[in-house]
């Protein structure tokens, strides 16, 4: 039964975020905390309300393609790329032309409005590396069958980002992953400040931002707010959410899973906190969600990652596009005019591996 207490405050907050005006950190904290299905149900409508409201019924795609895989310098713990661990992820070097175009191709097919270069090492320099990497995007954007977007890690200088949005680049994944308080909990090798660092480049150049994080790791729900924060405060175009898969050879491989009712509930949240923004369920919705994968939208979730994650395998993407169909949702596919909306773009999410196996397939 729903606490009229409770539902009252929800429905406050709700008529609040529809109205205009954002949430305060302890509102949310305060949706964050709900526990009982009713509440989180109760919870959803409104964040489904949201999302109808700022969104309509268009639902953005995104699709990536593992550009650069395994071998990472970094030790991110949920990752099936890093060096530091031994899980038989598949390793080659920067891609050639045609899986890209392949994947390109696919993603028109399929209705996605954007593939993502994602590229497993720390970051990308001035060099060789960044021509090729420019090249990619460059005939990306001159195939014209989708819009390139690109993951490649942390940026050092405003040159580098500069040259990516010369290429014709619009968008760059580049997770925060967590909240401050956490980020030395999942990864040491580099910090918190190095991805704003990265995200600020990234803005001066003019290019839009897809960051969000990762759920399951072991956060409070305290931690998963303060990250919705952050990503508010950073002005985050696109906000993935990833659930841990957890990948054997990690140390967050015996990390228990959450139950996919919290998972709703935080998918609600960052929607009240972000009611603008395209929120994208990404990595683990699979294997995390099961049957309950369609109520991310009720949720408020308004884009979706679609195809092979970068070490996962996803479900197919005809029963995605199956399942907006059924639930009265359109895929964006049109992206006129995305230069000039703040809420219209959409990224590979981020290297934030969080599968098993992959072979390097897109889309
Ligand atoms: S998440 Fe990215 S930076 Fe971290 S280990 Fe994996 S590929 Fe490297």
């Amino acid at each position: 039964m729903v606490d009229t207490t409770i539902h009252d405050r929800i429905a406050d907050l709700g008529r609040k975020v529809l109205g205009g005006s954002m949430i305060e950190r302890d509102d949310a904290l305060f949706l964050f905390q709900l526990e009982s299905s009713a509440d989180i149900h109760d919870l959803m409508s409104w964040a489904n309300r949201i999302r109808e409201h700022f969104k309509g019924n268009k639902v953005h795609l995104c699709s990536i393609v593992n550009a650069k895989a395994g071998g990472c310098s970094e030790n991110c713990s949920f990752c099936a790329q890093s060096s530091f661990y031994q899980t038989g992820s598949p390793r080659y070097g920067f891609v050639d032309p045609e899986p890209v175009e392949q994947a390109a191709e696919e993603a028109k097919k399929n209705q996605v409005t954007a593939v993502g270069l994602v590229a497993a090492w720390k970051g990308l320099n001035e060099g060789p590396m960044l021509d090729e990497v420019c090249d990619r995007i460059k005939e990306m954007k001159e195939g014209g069958n989708t819009r390139p977007d690109a993951s490649l890690g942390l940026i050092k200088n405003q040159r580098v980002a500069d040259r990516l949005k010369e290429a014709g680049l619009e968008c760059y994944g580049h997770n925060l992953e967590s909240s401050r308080r956490f980020f030395g909990h999942h990864c040491t090798t580099h910090s918190f400040d190095d991805r704003l660092e990265t995200i600020g480049y990234l803005k001066k150049a003019g290019i839009k931002i897809c960051s969000g994080g990762i759920i399951g790791m072991g956060e409070s729900r305290e931690d998963r707010c303060d990250l919705a924060f952050e990503l508010r405060a950073i002005g985050a175009n696109v906000v993935p959410i990833n659930i841990l898969n957890p990948i054997k050879g990690t140390p967050f491989e015996h990390n228990p899973p959450l139950p996919p009712l919290e998972i709703l509930k935080t998918i609600a949240c960052f929607r009240f906190i972000l009611p603008r923004q395209e929120v994208m369920i990404a990595g683990g919705r699979t294997v995390n969600l099961r049957d309950l994968q369609s109520m991310v939208f009720t949720a408020g979730a308004s884009a979706l990652m679609v195809g092979n994650y970068l070490t996962t395998l996803n479900q197919p993407v005809e029963k995605d596009l199956q399942m907006l169909r059924d639930l009265g949702l359109d895929p964006d596919w049109d992206d006129e005019g995305f230069s000039s909306q703040q809420d219209r773009c959409g990224s590979g999410g981020g290297c934030d591996s969080t599968g098993k196996k992959r072979e390097l397939t897109a889309a």
